[in-house]
């Protein structure tokens, strides 16, 4: 198969230059790289059905597009653009039933090896779907698809099409190209890969989406300059570059107007954000969480992730002003310990973060912390683990996204000496996620008795006649309504369901979720 470098035209020129998204489907309020303390790297499917069965320009029965997700927010909010962008020049459907599906997508994660080599496993099992069905487009976009390139098409012949994360707004013209070449003989058809770093443009080009839920991402940045040397986020997504800042606020302004209430911001450092206003000056992040702010109906602001260097005091100022802004924040701490973070290439000391939460808890007592850490990097010794350990308790985190290090191609400490077998490595990390884990349980046992601040989001999914959202620390609450009738419960459902409430805490369920009462609606 010979591969060429996909070269964009005009298609979506037509489009709205609007940048509105859906909701992701994940649950996990912080999952920055969509796991939580166990190592598990399952694939997500996105499957929001936003767009109508039959295609409207052609009046044929919709295509289907199947979309898997590995990794991280960011992955999630693509594989939400996916679908968008191609129900909007295809009229697809996204659907979670892999059987019906047309067209077959995966949104890859390289952050760590274990999610890369289930690309070529699970491809593997696509593979023999294409050998049933011939029409069956497949295309791998992500990170992955980002570093492999074409590469993937010689490793995996019978995949379509490859794009990285800042060129999925060109699907649609890398699916017709998939497709004109079904006619070609397999041995003279050309790939289609487009896998470049252009620019931002992909915001201008994506489609308005209908939004379903209360909760939505919004990505105000993209790519990562920092370079850790553990890291390859700026060799998969570029260096970072932030969008204007009217873009953003358009697409938050439209979500509210669909009745999203927490907006959760996302970028690599979202916290690094310089994004240009109208008037060519620069708005940095702490400023634009104000503007958020002021936007009717956002009355919850989170964001993923910060970077340490980047936590300005006047963003610790907006916690003291901001109300919107819950009392619960992600922070990519990675080690303990002076000597793996310069290992790391964090240029900073641990002291930097310490002064920060304590700045934080100063402004929010009640502040929730959870964090990521990267446990058994190159050279760490017993006593860094300790200084890591010892951080964890003393600062109080009670989440984390913990994983022991994994080795990346092309990243700086690839090439350093790293004598600990894994099984120690995975020792320390297991000792490490119990004092999180204790800590998660008795942060949630000590919610008994206090009112919350809750989102209503949902029917509780074990407990049918109960209602479901989440506070503002993370975690899951669930509070019974009048359900004696079906008429009741829809009412009741009408009534709370996208609404702020203070829920009196009364039960401990599990480390992730408490079951309350409810004192009154907030709005
Ligand atoms: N803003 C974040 C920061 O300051 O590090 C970047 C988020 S990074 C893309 C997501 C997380 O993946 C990191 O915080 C880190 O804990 C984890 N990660 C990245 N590279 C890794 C590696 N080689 N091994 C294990 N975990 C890694």
């Amino acid at each position: 198969m010979r591969v060429t470098v996909f070269n964009p035209i005009s298609h979506s020129a037509n489009k709205t230059p609007t940048n509105q998204g859906n909701p992701a489907t994940t649950n996990s309020p912080v999952a920055v790289d969509g796991t939580e303390t166990t190592e598990s790297t399952d694939n997500k499917i996105i499957g929001i059905d936003v767009h109508e069965p039959v295609n409207a320009v052609t009046a044929e029965p919709a295509k289907k597009v199947f979309i898997t997700t590995q990794g991280c927010q960011m992955n999630e909010y693509d594989s939400s653009k996916m679908g968008d962008v191609l129900g909007d020049s295809h009229g697809m459907e996204v659907t979670t039933n892999i059987d019906e599906a047309d067209v077959l997508i995966m949104n890859t994660c390289s952050i760590r090896e274990k999610a890369q080599e289930k690309v070529f496993s699970e491809l593997g099992r696509w593979r023999k779907l294409k050998e049933k069905n011939p029409d069956l487009v497949i295309g791998v976009g992500g990170c992955v698809a980002s570093q492999e390139g074409d590469s993937i098409q010689k490793r995996a012949p019978y995949v379509d099409m490859i794009f990285g994360p800042q060129t999925l707004h060109r699907l649609p013209e890398l699916y017709d190209e998939s497709t004109k070449q079904k006619a070609v003989k397999p041995k003279n058809r050309i790939g289609t890969v487009d896998v470049s770093f252009p620019s931002i443009e992909k915001f201008d080009f994506l489609p308005e989406p209908k939004v379903e839920g209360y909760k939505a991402f919004v990505s105000i940045m993209e790519g990562c300059s920092k370079y850790c040397s553990f890291c390859v986020v700026p060799y998969t997504r570029g260096e970072e570059l932030s969008r204007p800042l009217d873009d953003v606020l358009a697409e938050i302004d439209s979500l509210a107007e669909q009745g999203v209430r927490e907006i959760n911001l996302l970028g690599q450092n979202v916290n690094g954000y310089r994004g240009e206003k109208d008037d060519g000056s620069i708005c940095r992040f702490a400023e634009l969480l104000h503007y958020v702010s002021y936007i009717d109906g956002v009355d919850r602001i989170r964001y993923t992730t910060s970077h340490p260097l980047e936590f300005t005091d006047d963003i610790i100022d907006a916690y003291g002003k901001l109300p919107q802004l819950p009392s619960h924040l992600h922070l990519p701490v990675q080690s303990g310990s002076n000597n793996v973070l310069a290992g790391m290439k964090r240029n900073h000391t641990i002291d930097v973060y310490i002064n920060q939460i304590n700045k934080l808890r100063a402004v929010r007592p009640d502040m929730h912390l959870s964090g990521d850490f990267i446990i058994g990097f190159p050279g760490e010794t017993e006593e860094d683990f300790n200084e890591t350990l010892q951080l964890a308790k003393d600062l109080d985190f009670d989440h984390s996204y913990s994983f022991v290090y994994s080795r990346r191609p092309g990243t700086p400490a690839s090439d350093l000496p790293d004598d600990l077998p894994l099984t120690a490595k995975k020792e320390r990390l297991a000792k490490f996620q119990k004092v999180i884990v204790d800590s998660t349980k008795a942060k949630t046992e000590a919610m008994v008795g206090q009112v919350h601040r809750v989102l209503v989001e949902n029917v509780g999914n074990r407990f049918a006649d109960h209602l479901h959202g989440t506070a503002d620390n993370t975690r899951s609450v669930i509070f019974p309504v009048d359900a004696s009738t079906e008429e009741r419960f829809e009412a009741e459902k009408q009534r709370l369901m996208g609404k702020f409430v203070n829920i009196k805490i009364t039960e401990y369920i599990s480390s992730l979720l408490v079951k309350g009462e409810l004192v009154e609606v907030i709005g």
